[in-house]
């Protein structure tokens, strides 16, 4: 009988399927082994490196979410040699750019010198605008580094604010490869890529008219790579500064403009949304969403909105409450069918809702009209 493979985690057996990479049966397992660049729906790249470990008799320390389980492995995920890696790494990020949400220690950089620049950069005053919500952040905290050791570079790249949803702040990237993943791997939309190299390295655009601003490229704003940014690199642009993770409900819901029904969650403050992200690991869509799902939700809060039902009268319009409005309609279609018959009758449902609300209108139109004249609008 063929035994399964075993590999040993942190002195603990476990078995795996012959696919599995280290970080794969890690998480299975319930063992945290950080990642940066690791995106789940694309291929590893190991770039970032924040994720490597110690396997015996490996001279050098092994990303995890690029290296295969192998029977008889021995691996560490946390000795101390792992952990300084892992700090060296954290160290040079947060000292690549303007990561001020970093305190910095006792050393002799000018720390309000500092402040003081990223804030002309940004143009704004306040701390990172992703502060509470930053992956970089987080495990800055859980291995207790600060940027103190080396000198920041500047950043070499002006922020790009001319896109109608996406603010790139070049300043804050980590060149962890995620965005250019998420864009070409997962929605398939083929607009960035890595440009320039060395220190000049940049997320450009594709394309023979080289790096541009998203808006004159061939990006349809999605906004898959503000979800896989691990930082404040790519952030909403009516979000940015206007929102604070911790001053937001999240609440799970259907998206309504189309019949995919993908899974997203709308961010809630002050009783208004004021973010969509997509629903990890939920069907059908699987965290992604599509422009409008992500950035279309301003028509919720719009004054344009009708409240109220309206009644044509000597042809205007005028407010009505929803039974007077009810009792008028179904006074109508009553005439109508027994002028003209139930064919004369037609109803228009929409795409926009949801399919429990255009099955009560097929119900409507065969059961209660004896229609079969029903059809959708997407405008509507
Ligand atoms: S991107 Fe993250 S690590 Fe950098 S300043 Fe913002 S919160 Fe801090
Ligand atoms: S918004 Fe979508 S299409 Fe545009 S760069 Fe990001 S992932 Fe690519
Ligand atoms: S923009 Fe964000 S996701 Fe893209 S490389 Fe920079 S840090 Fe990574």
């Amino acid at each position: 009988m063929n035994q399964q493979p075993v590999i040993r985690i942190n002195g603990n057996d476990f078995t795996f399927t012959p696919e599995e990479t280290i970080l794969d049966v890690a998480r299975r397992n319930d063992i945290d082994i950080p990642t940066l660049c690791y995106l789940k729906r694309a291929m590893p790249t190991g770039v970032c490196r924040i994720c490597v470990v110690a396997v015996e008799g490996q001279p050098n320390l092994l990303p995890a979410c690029a290296t295969p389980a192998a029977a008889g492995m021995v691996v560490q995920t946390e000795s101390k040699r792992v952990v300084e890696a892992r700090r060296m790494i954290l160290r040079l990020m947060l000292a690549s750019g303007n990561h001020n949400c970093a305190i910095r220690g006792t050393d002799d950089k000018d720390w309000t010198r500092f402040q003081l620049d990223v804030q002309q950069y940004d143009q704004h005053d306040e701390l990172c605008p992703v502060w509470g919500d930053c992956r970089l952040q987080d495990l800055a905290y859980r291995y207790q580094v600060s940027p103190e050791r080396f000198d920041e570079t500047p950043p070499p790249y002006p922020m790009e604010t001319v896109n109608p949803f996406i603010v790139r702040d070049f300043s804050r990237c980590i060149k962890c490869g995620r965005c250019v993943q998420a864009c070409n791997d997962v929605q398939v939309n083929n607009a960035i890529e890595f440009g320039y190299g060395g220190p000049e390295t940049k997320i450009v655009t594709k394309g023979v008219n080289g790096d541009l601003a998203l808006k004159d490229s061939n990006c349809v704003f999605c906004g898959e790579c503000i979800q896989a940014c691990p930082v404040g690199a790519l952030v909403e642009k009516d979000a940015r500064y206007h929102v604070r993770p911790w001053e937001t409900t999240s609440v799970r819901t259907t998206c309504t403009y189309c019949g995919v029904g993908c899974q997203l969650y709308l961010d809630v403050k002050d009783g208004k949304i004021v973010k969509a992200s997509g629903v990890e690991d939920a069907a059908p869509n699987d965290g992604s969403l599509c422009v409008k799902g992500r950035f279309g939700f301003d028509f919720i809060h719009s004054e344009k909105r009708l409240k109220t039902p309206l009644i044509r009268e000597n042809g205007a319009l005028r407010t009505a409450g929803w039974d007077e409005a009810l009792e008028q309609v179904a006074a109508r279609l009553t005439e109508i069918k027994a002028q003209s018959g139930s064919d004369s009758i037609g109803v228009l449902t929409s795409a926009r809702v949801s399919n429990e609300e255009n099955y009560i209108a097929s119900k409507f139109a065969r059961a209660v009209l004896k229609t079969n004249n029903i059809d959708h609008c997407a405008r509507l």
